[in-house]
C-alpha cells in the first residue's frame, strides 16, 4: 500500500492490512508464517520555513503483529514466534538530508526515516518495523545442546559420543606419565 503525500495533504489516512507470507521478502534467517495484520494511522506533518522550504514529514502511528519462523542459534533448527510491536514514526523527505547535515546532527534525529518523491510503501516500514522487534538470537529451548563441533549432527536428536573422544592434551601428558609408571 503506498502512502502518497498527495492523498495525505487531504486528509488523514487510515489503515486496516492483512499481508498474505510471501509478499514481503524478509531474506533467508526469517520467515513470515502467518498474515502479517497491521493497522494505524498516517498524517502530514508540515513545518512551515516559507515557499520552498516547507517540510512535508509524514507521521505513521499503528501496531502490527504476526508469527515469524526463525533459526535456533545453536541447533539451526526453526523456532516459530509470535511477534507484535507498536510504532510512532517520522518521515522526512530525502531531498531534506543535506540540508539537515549542514546543521550538527544530534541524536533526536537518528530516530527519523526518509521517504523518496512522492511517499513511501507501507510494506517497507512494516518490513523494517519486524527486523527491529526480531530478537537478534533466539534459542529453541535454553537447554538446546547445538551441534556437535565435531561430527555436526543436532545433539539434541542424535546425542552422539564425540565428547568423549576429545582428549585434553594435558590429560593425554599425564596418561603417558602413568604409562611409564606401570613399566
Ligand atoms: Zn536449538
Ligand atoms: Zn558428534
Amino acid at each position: 500500500m503506498f502512502i502518497s503525500i498527495h492523498d495525505l495533504e487531504l486528509r488523514k489516512l487510515e489503515f486496516a492490512e492483512s499481508i498474505a507470507p510471501g509478499v514481503i521478502d524478509f531474506g533467508e534467517d526469517l520467515v513470515q508464517r502467518a498474515p502479517l495484520k497491521a493497522s494505524g494511522r498516517a498524517e502530514l506533518l508540515e513545518e512551515h520555513h516559507g515557499g520552498k522550504n516547507d517540510i512535508q514529514d509524514i507521521r505513521l502511528v499503528g501496531n502490527l503483529s504476526t508469527r515469524v519462523e526463525l533459526k535456533c542459534a545453536r541447533c539451526i533448527e526453526p523456532v516459530v514466534q509470535n511477534l507484535s510491536s507498536e510504532f510512532d514514526l517520522l518521515y522526512r523527505p530525502a531531498s531534506t538530508i543535506k540540508r539537515e547535515e549542514e546543521v550538527a546532527i544530534n541524536e533526536a534525529d537518528t530516530e527519523i526515516g526518509y521517504y523518496q518523491g512522492e511517499g513511501l510503501l507501507l510494506e517497507d516500514v512494516l518490513k523494517e518495523q519486524i527486523l527491529l522487534a526480531v530478537p537478534i538470537r533466539v534459542l529453541c529451548s535454553e537447554n538446546c545442546q547445538g551441534l556437535c563441533p565435531q561430527c555436526g549432527q543436532n545433539r539434541n536428536v542424535f546425542p552422539c559420543n564425540c565428547a568423549e573422544k576429545i582428549t585434553d592434551p594435558r590429560w593425554a601428558a599425564l596418561a603417558e606419565i602413568k604409562e611409564k609408571l606401570k613399566q
